[in-house]
């Protein structure tokens, strides 16, 4: 397999000003399998200058049916190239392969579902005190940074390009330092499909050496960023000096609440890939089981079972469920939550282990009595690691799960219809699912609350988050 070393620029691939490279490791093998090129901040203020010249020159101004077909040629594009992608997606973050085809092809999902929206996104006519004739227009921004981490960069990458692109502005992505192959193969075939040069750049680099650049430039208008809480605060402080957009969406600690009225059977059956999928490196992952007193025993011994069964391999092959964690680092991360934990005496109802000597394999770890001041129940842990409690009443537990500072997602178990509509309103959640852990929809809104984050990827919201609502009145 080919991987450019190049970054994308101006419709095509090009070595970056400073000639920086980074290596690329499988996180399979630990074996290192490509050097990418690095941008640097010369390289940010030339993606950014052009892609300000390709909104001047003609995007903004595209017809909305014009914008919609090559939209629509992106999808078709990278439709005819999900197997390439996902394969790419693998290799350099190590996720099983017949995830990474749902999520490519979700990727292409989202640019049809946008292409589409292009003509269905209107103003608004407003009958105001003085008569005459007001109306709303959504106007695109200029030039949009996108900014998306390593644990679905395919997918999040077009979650924010294509609508992006749709509400007319231009885009320039940055992939993570860790995971730029799909980045760069969107730019590619983004403008083999007609995209105009300049209307996606695609900036591998790391965020250390031109995050702040990008976030600064002054021709960026707004920042749609997904990664930590904590490079999403800095982000915040960058943006907030010339009142930059943002929008953020950031960790999570979601909880997955189970009512004994539930098929709990079920709920035990589905609930381990809930988090332990992409090996729990995922913000949505549902980290805190809560599980009602009564049938917390049972519960707990079907999930454990059911955690047990999970494939832990090579992402290669089709039966895998998890692959490797993204890093050495990563893994050390979620090793040393789990020494807290052992530190402070909960208890290991399975997992923890190294289950193949190469590659940055760790079991999916199931834990018990873990206090709700420790590390691992506070804090993201973005490893293949759950909390699994119980609760006695319908109060407490909503209030357990609120004492989070996070709130993305979450499931609620229950067979009550009353009671899964009274619980879903009063969670501090962005998204919730009920007998579910469905999170995504190329349709609907998703972002978080609180620490997690705001603004929304996804729907009609996304749209309005790439826009500015400008008011026009006209005196009769
Ligand atoms: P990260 O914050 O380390 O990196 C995310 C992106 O930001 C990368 O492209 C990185 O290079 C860039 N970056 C780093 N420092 C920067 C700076 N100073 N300025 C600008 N950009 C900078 O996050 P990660 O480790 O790649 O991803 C994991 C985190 O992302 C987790 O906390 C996870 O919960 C979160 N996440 C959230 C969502 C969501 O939708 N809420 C989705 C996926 C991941």
């Amino acid at each position: 397999m080919t991987v450019p070393d190049l970054i994308f620029m101006d419709g095509s691939f090009r070595p970056s000003s400073s000639g920086h490279r980074a290596k690329l490791i499988n996180p399979a093998t630990e074996q290192p399998f490509a050097e990418v090129a690095a941008a640097d901040v010369s390289d940010v203020n030339a993606a950014v200058e052009s892609a300000q010249r390709a909104w001047e020159a003609g995007w903004r101004d595209l017809t909305p049916g014009r914008r919609t077909e090559i939209l629509f040629n992106v999808a078709g594009k990278l439709r005819e190239h999900v197997e390439e992608i996902a394969q790419l997606e693998m290799l350099h973050v190590g996720k099983p392969i017949s995830d990474a085809r749902d999520e490519c092809a979700l990727g292409a999902r989202v640019f049809e579902y946008y292409a589409g929206a292009v003509t269905k996104f209107c103003g608004q006519t407003i009958p105001v005190a003085r008569g005459g004739f007001d109306f709303t227009l959504r106007q695109p921004m200029g030039v949009v940074a996108a900014i998306v981490p390593w644990n679905f960069p395919f997918p999040i990458a077009c979650w924010k390009v294509a609508p992006a692109l749709a509400a007319g502005n231009c885009a320039v992505l940055k992939p993570a330092s860790l995971s730029p192959l799909t980045a760069l193969k969107l730019g590619e075939l983004a403008h083999a499909a007609g995209l105009p040069p300049g209307v996606l750049q695609v900036l591998p680099g790391s965020g250390s050496a031109i995050g702040d650049a990008l976030v600064t430039h002054p021709l960026i208008r707004k920042i749609s960023f997904t990664g930590s809480t904590e490079n999403g605060r800095r982000i915040m402080e960058l943006a907030s000096r010339d009142l930059k957009r943002i929008s953020l969406e950031l960790g999570g600690k979601s909880p997955n609440v189970v009512f004994a009225d539930a098929d709990w059977q079920r709920a035990a059956e589905l609930s381990p890939m809930s988090v332990f999928a992409n090996t729990g490196q995922d913000c949505c992952a549902r980290s805190r089981v809560f599980v009602e007193r009564s049938i917390y025993g049972p519960f707990v011994e079907k999930f454990v079972a059911a955690t047990g069964k999970l494939v832990v391999g090579d992402p290669a092959k089709a039966e895998t469920q998890l692959g490797p964690l993204v890093s050495a680092g990563q893994r050390a991360r979620v090793e040393a939550f789990l020494a807290d934990a052992r530190k402070r005496g909960s208890r290991f109802a399975c997992g923890a282990g190294r289950p193949h000597t190469k590659g940055y394999y760790l079991e999916p770890t199931v834990l018990l009595d873990v206090g709700k001041d420790d590390r691992c129940w506070r804090e993201e842990i973005f490893g293949p690691v759950v909390c699994v409690t119980p609760f006695d009443e319908e109060a407490q537990v909503i209030r357990e799960v609120n004492a989070s500072p996070y709130g993305l997602s979450g499931s609620i178990w229950t067979n009550d219809l009353r009671r899964g509509l009274r619980v879903a309103r009063q969670i501090e959640s962005g998204v919730l699912s009920v007998n579910s852990h469905s999170s995504v929809h190329a349709e609907a809104p998703f972002g978080g609350f609180k620490q997690s984050g705001m603004g929304r990827d996804l729907g009609m919201a996304a749209m309005d988050g790439y826009t500015e609502l400008k008011n026009v009145y006209v005196e009769e």
